[in-house]
């Protein structure tokens, strides 16, 4: 049912072969990719489009789930093509209102959009038009990013991100000494759209740009500018030793002299 999952990308044809059926909500809202990505495309340097080299990777990553009509909307979500950098909010701390404070005056239709995440079947899903439904979308993922957040900061949300960092699922450091260290995602700011996701080296502590472009769209706000820092000051067995070597330029041989 939800094979356009792995399509990736737009997802344009087939979200439009549901739309003209009686198709359900759920379905309806399961069959778009993240749809605030674009906002962040204009951000993304050319040097990115490294595409081919992760597809494949990326390409496995998705095909997990196939074929299961019972998928939450949140692991859903997880797997849609450049979303591995989210793990998966327990939904007990969702379903818990003291984790939320503050979240219904930042997104729009919060109430539909809560109902998304949780796969709560509404009663006014279908009274919504097309337009109104891809804001419910919308809203939903960006919801489901400003929890995420948070989530990521308490220890359940912690265990679920160190199976991901032991898994590499953010990615290496690209840097040569830094010997493909594991890096952890981070915001460069906690205001939604402000900028794109980046991973952190604990190596060399620096941040570099996600590989894949569908991971570099994502907003850096979902991940925020503590977590790393908090994960590796938790987990300090976690944290690699700095590197012990220096790139050195030379000409013919010979150490290049600063002025
Ligand atoms: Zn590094």
């Amino acid at each position: 049912m939800y094979k356009e999952r792995s399509g990736g990308g737009g997802g344009g044809s087939s979200r439009s072969e549901i739309l003209n059926g009686a198709a359900d909500r759920k379905k309806l809202d399961k069959s778009s990719p993240s749809t605030s990505r674009a906002f962040a495309s204009t951000a993304k340097p050319q040097l990115l489009d490294v595409e081919s080299e992760t597809d494949s990777e990326e390409g496995s990553d998705v095909s997990g789930s196939e074929g299961d009509d019972d998928t939450s909307w949140i692991s859903w979500f997880c797997n849609l093509r450049g979303n591995d950098f989210f793990c998966e909010v327990d939904e007990d701390y969702i379903q818990d209102d003291f984790n939320l404070c503050g979240l219904s005056g930042q997104v729009p239709y919060y109430d539909y959009a809560l109902d998304l995440i949780l796969d709560v079947e509404s009663s006014n899903s279908e009274m919504f038009t097309e337009e109104q439904n891809e804001l419910v979308e919308s809203a939903a993922e960006m919801l489901y990013g400003l929890i995420h957040v948070r989530y990521i900061l308490t220890t359940k949300g912690m265990a679920a991100m160190t199976e991901k960092y032991k898994n590499c699922d953010f990615g290496r450091c690209p840097r040569v000494f830094c010997c493909g260290q594991s890096c952890l995602p981070v915001g460069q700011s906690d205001i939604p759209r402000s900028s794109t996701v980046k991973i952190y080296c604990p190596k060399c502590e620096d941040i570099s740009y996600p590989r894949s472009k569908f991971q570099g769209n994502i907003d850096g706000a979902y991940f925020g500018t503590t977590f790393p820092h908090l994960f590796l000051m938790t987990y300090g067995n976690l944290k690699p030793q700095k590197p012990t070597q220096k790139y050195v330029p030379r000409i013919f041989g010979f150490k290049v002299h600063k002025p």
